[in-house]
């Protein structure tokens, strides 16, 4: 069994059970963690607290060298972590490269942000006072994270929270958790006991943390509807909660766009991790003059690419977590098929696999907003067409989503650009190049998506609360006092 690590102690803690975790590729055991009990979570939670007012202590710039010492780390120890990730999570290498890029490069750039920034002086409301701002820690912070970037998601929400003086409480998800308790093996061994712990489980230990009173602020990624059931036992407790949730992103394919960059754009942004990514393009609307063409190229594109273990070289499209997220694309497909779509490629489990949980790339048309491949979160590899006539009615198809994470647009034309970029509700707005994040660039969604923002300074932002000191200098008696009335 693996283990957990609470206050800087690999232990097995109090889990009477453990869970198993599978390669989606070749559905071998690779592991099994133990499923944390409340107890652990208890322990995790003391531990983070005792190391809290020592962390908040410590000077920023000390702080800045511990967390380049983490990214410092984890590059030197990415071949065997992307290897594992490959082999936990199922998409091909080169995508793993990229997360463990994204992973290190992210507590570098927190570790700059928390070096210098503890907030600002303002101008005094009269002469004689001097104010000024002041970001604090929380205190715990509960990192809740999903399964499909384990490793980047966590980087987002601990790299910021621990440059900010918070410590943290992990809970990784259930089906990846080997690539957490390797980052933090290989990489956070220098941080004081108690800084960052990890208890592994499903879902019933990540709501123990969820409801410690001594856990001031939750930063969750995930579905919708855990998100909502976290927000329902945060909202008495007044906990701070940051969300990152669900997605069903646009794309807009604009008739100036030249072919091969929209097929090329909308099969990278749609198929990437399998579908399995929050900002997947989920729903494409192609101006009705090239509709026929495209959809075609965009099929004849889709079919060639190649299913395999992510290991594999050559792989480009790797399996789906688990059978139940598959049956779940392959009902959205069926359902759509049903009411009068058409498949023009894949859509269904591919011949020739006996292990592994893939499913062939669909690109459908005849698809509109009844469906619910245009409604509802797919996360799979999906990409339903349809025609549009003007960029009104673009629009207005894009917005017509419970969701707003990213949106796409694939065009030269600066006049559409500005209207997309200006009516779109989205968190997020690519235009010409779908799914690149940058560093400095807040990340997170509006509508049902929650309203949180990772990366960039916003990013950083979320894990302080602020307080305004006010001091009269002078400190004379004042005017507006009482008594009342008199001189
Ligand atoms: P999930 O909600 O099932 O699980 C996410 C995490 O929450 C896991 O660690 C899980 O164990 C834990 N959890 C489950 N129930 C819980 C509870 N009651 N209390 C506390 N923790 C609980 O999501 P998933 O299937 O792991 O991830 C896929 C979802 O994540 C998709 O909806 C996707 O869009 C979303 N996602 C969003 C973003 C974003 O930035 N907006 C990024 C990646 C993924």
């Amino acid at each position: 069994m693996e283990k957990m690590y609470l206050n800087g102690q690999w232990t097995t803690g109090h889990a009477q059970e453990t869970i198993p975790v599978i390669n989606p590729a070749t559905e071998e055991l690779l592991a099994e963690t133990p499923r944390g009990t409340a107890a652990d979570v208890e322990a995790a939670v003391r531990a983070a607290r005792a190391a809290f007012p020592g962390w908040a202590r410590t000077p920023g710039a000390e702080r800045a060298n511990l967390l380049h010492e983490v990214a410092n780390k984890i590059r030197a120890h990415e071949e065997h972590l992307i290897h594992l990730l490959t082999t936990e999570e199922g998409k091909p290498y080169v995508e793993n490269e990229e997360e463990l890029l994204w992973t290190h490069n992210t507590f570098d750039y927190y570790a700059e942000i928390g070096r210098h920034d503890r907030g600002r002086v303002i101008p005094p409301g009269a002469e004689g006072q001097f104010n000024f701002v002041i970001k604090e820690p929380y205190g715990v912070v509960g990192c809740i994270v999903p399964w499909n970037f384990p490793l980047l998601l966590l980087a987002w929400k601990i790299a910021p929270a621990l440059a900010a003086g918070n410590t943290v409480v992990i809970k990784p998800s259930e089906f990846t958790p080997l690539t957490t308790l390797k980052l933090i093996e290989v990489a956070f061994d220098h941080l004081p006991p108690g800084v960052v712990n990890v208890v592994t489980g499903y879902g019933d230990t990540g709501e123990v943390l969820v409801r410690h009173p001594d856990v001031r602020m939750i930063a969750f990624t995930g579905s919708v509807a855990t998100g909502q059931r976290i927000a329902s036992i945060a909202a008495p407790m007044m906990k701070k909660l940051h969300l990152e949730l669900g997605g069903k992103d646009p794309m807009v394919i604009a008739p100036d766009i030249e072919m091969d960059v929209a097929v090329r754009g909308l099969a990278y942004s749609a198929l990437l991790n399998a579908g399995q990514v929050c900002t997947s393009t989920e729903r494409v609307y192609v101006h009705e003059s090239m509709f026929s063409q495209f959809s075609e190229e965009l099929a004849d594109f889709v079919s060639k690419l190649k299913l395999g273990n992510g290991l594999e070289p050559d792989t480009d499209i790797g399996p789906m977590l688990r059978p139940h997220f598959r049956a779940k694309v392959d009902d959205h497909v069926q359902d759509a098929v049903r009411a009068g779509a058409r498949i023009l490629t894949g859509g269904k489990v591919p011949a020739g696999f006996e292990k592994g949980f893939f499913y062939e790339p669909a690109v459908l048309i005849n698809v509109d907003h009844s469906m619910k491949i245009m409604q509802e979160e797919t996360f799979g590899p999906t990409i339903p067409l349809m025609p549009y006539k003007t960029f009104d009615e673009a629009i207005a198809l894009a917005n017509d989503t419970q969701f707003g994470l990213g949106a796409s647009l694939m065009t030269h034309d600066a006049k559409l650009v500005k209207r997309y970029f200006e009516e779109v509700k989205a968190g997020t707005i690519w235009i010409n190049d779908p799914l690149t994040d940058n560093y400095a660039g807040p990340f997170g969604g509006m509508k049902m998506t929650g309203g949180g923002r990772e990366l960039g300074q916003e990013g950083f932002d979320q894990f302080t609360e602020v307080k305004h000191v006010h001091w009269d200098v002078e400190g004379g008696v004042k005017s507006y006092w009482y008594p009342y009335g008199k001189e």
